[in-house]
């Protein structure tokens, strides 16, 4: 249950894509924006991925077009059910709506494959024989021209008909491929007969072991965004030279529409990584728990952690669409988490690290309800009342028995509030065999009630606590950075990962009302930061990830006086 449904006043937010889609509206060009997001189904969606859904469901949103979801599944050993399910769970609750408009590569593979046979008899795409590594090695360089196959000049007859045995299965995986018949020369490689189908024996999770050849996504991807009618082929900066190949293949085949390609900067996160081969990695190789570990980056990651949607897409809007790459600072998402928790999550108190306090002149059996504001700036959130007890559990950090001048929390003989409850002042230290603190002995104001002295004296540090036999044991997963350096990288990511991303406390404690809800939407505990039950939870025994810390807590434990 959230509070409010704050979303950052971040404005609609102009940029270059949006000012060409005003752009060929004023000039009629289009009668309606369509806009895709075309994943491919071989992993979860990251924060990246978000930045792009916002951008192609956020025009078609804001012109009134249509953002369709298209899987680009054009190859069968890497793709699986469990990725198409998880990709349109995670678009949904990042907030966004295809509608009717779900489609597939997939679906067009036939006519993928007729047009190809166009090219062919056209003279436009030969088969080659050549190995993989041959292909590689002809194909030149940046300052070298690539060399023509020996099989470039084969005849349309011969193509047509090899092509057509490679459909029918005649062939190995790697036998032969079909490439476009373009420009070996080429300035750009990618004009430099670019690979158009390749042999796969491999069962494809819908179209099952129907095709024995699969179209590359160069091939699939511009002909697709035709079929569909698609105005503004979104796409990211490393696909910039692929549009020249992009724009010859429409405009060599009887496509129905004429798209355009337009890229924007990817997303690249400070202490992250988003590539699917590393992300597949981490989770292959046992480094996470699984796609949706909340150390992940992942859109499942985020969830399973308790960040809100909401600030996912004031992120992605606060970093804007750019045309030139950079990396963005963690602390940028961070921001949004803490901006929009602190107007929703509802407060809670927990302690992480208890330590017990007996009240020595709280009568023994005794208990009484405080009540507590489940949002300080939003009354229609609420109350609830917490038990007061004589033994109690504060936080083990809140106690110093040789406090430095600047520490203001608990000490021997000091004074501090309890948060909702009373003064109390610590009389004693009570250590066990081994000279660790295990119980403070310290004694209550009855007369300050609800937290204030009578005659008006004040404390300087209020504290949370707990009643030790109202509370509620828990486990809580606090999670930092999965890799030690700002940049890590990729190829080498084992070595840069974070051996304390994950800690473990076994011996918290939470208010009876943070169990109470089953919602997964993160709670303030108070001083702590935000946190979220894991699915993990058992009804006697609750897990919660905190979502991400409170900021400067000591400083301002000092200025709160
Ligand atoms: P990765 O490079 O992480 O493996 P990908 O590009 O292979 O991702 P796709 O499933 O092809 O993953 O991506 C779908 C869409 O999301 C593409 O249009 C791609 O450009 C976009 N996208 C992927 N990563 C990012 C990113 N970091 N920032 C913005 N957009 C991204
Ligand atoms: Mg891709």
């Amino acid at each position: 249950m959230a509070t409010a449904t704050a979303e950052a006043e971040v404005g609609p937010g102009r940029d270059f894509i949006r000012d060409i889609v005003q752009a060929d509206l004023d000039a009629g060009k289009h009668r309606e924006i369509v806009t895709r997001f075309p994943p491919e189904p071989n992993g979860y969606l990251h924060i990246g991925h978000a930045k792009s859904i916002a951008l192609n469901f956020g025009i078609a949103e804001e012109f009134r077009g249509r953002c369709h979801l298209r899987f680009d599944d054009t190859n069968p050993t890497k793709e699986e059910q469990e990725y198409i399910d998880s990709i349109q769970r995670d678009v949904h609750w990042l907030g966004f709506d295809w509608g009717k408009n779900l489609f597939y590569a997939s679906d067009y593979f036939e006519r993928l494959y007729s047009w190809a046979e166009l090219l062919v008899q056209n003279g436009l795409a030969y088969v080659d024989d050549q190995s993989q590594d041959e292909i590689r090695l002809s194909r030149g360089t940046l300052t070298e021209p690539g060399k023509n196959s020996p099989f470039r000049d084969r005849s349309a007859a011969e193509n047509l008909d090899l092509f057509r045995r490679m459909r029918a299965g005649e062939f190995p995986n790697g036998a032969r491929v079909l490439r476009a018949k373009i420009d070996m020369a080429s300035g750009n490689i990618n004009l430099r007969d670019p690979v158009l189908y390749r042999i796969l024996h491999a069962t494809h999770p819908r179209t099952g072991d129907a095709w024995k050849i699969y179209p590359s996504y160069d091939y699939a991807h511009g002909q697709s965004d035709a079929i569909e009618g698609i105005t503004h082929s979104i796409c990211t900066l490393e696909f910039e030279d692929h549009r020249p190949l992009y724009e010859w293949l429409l405009s060599k085949l009887p496509v129905p529409a004429h798209p355009h390609q337009y890229e924007f900067a990817r997303l690249n996160l400070t202490y992250t990584l988003l590539s699917k081969r590393v992300l597949t990695e981490l989770v292959r190789g046992g480094h996470v728990a699984g796609w949706d570990d909340p150390r992940m980056p992942t859109i499942a990651g985020f969830r399973r952690r308790g960040v809100p949607p909401a600030a996912i897409r004031d992120f992605v809007k606060r970093i804007g669409v750019a045309k030139a790459n950079s990396v963005v600072d963690v602390g940028m998402l961070e921001f949004s988490i803490r901006e929009i928790l602190n107007k929703t999550a509802l407060r809670r108190l927990a302690v992480l690290r208890p330590l017990k306090v007996v009240i020595e002149n709280y009568p023994e059996g005794k208990t009484e309800l405080l009540e507590a504001a489940n949002h300080p700036d939003n009354p229609e959130a609420g109350k609830r009342n917490i038990v007061f007890s004589r033994e109690l559990f504060i936080e083990r950090d809140d106690f110093m028995e040789n406090p430095p001048k600047k520490f203001f929390r608990l000490s021997p003989g000091t004074e501090v509030r309890l948060r909702y409850a009373y003064f109390i002042t610590c009389r004693e230290v009570v250590k066990n065999a081994a000279g660790d603190i295990v119980e403070l002995r310290c004694t209550y104001d009855p007369a300050t009630r609800g937290g204030n002295a009578p005659d008006g004296r004040k404390v300087k540090a209020t504290m949370h606590w707990l009643s030790a036999s109202h509370s509620v044991p828990a486990e809580i997963r606090v999670y930092n950075p999965l890799f030690t350096t700002q940049s890590p990288e990729a190829a080498n990511f084992a070595r840069d990962l974070n051996p304390q991303s994950l800690e473990v406390l076994t011996d918290a404690r939470v208010e009876q009302a943070a169990v109470d809800t089953n919602s997964a939407d993160a709670m303030q505990f108070e001083r702590q930061g935000y946190f979220a039950r894991d699915p993990d939870s058992k009804p006697d025994r609750p897990v919660f990830n905190r979502t991400i810390g409170l900021r400067d807590t000591f400083a301002k434990e000092v200025a709160r006086g």
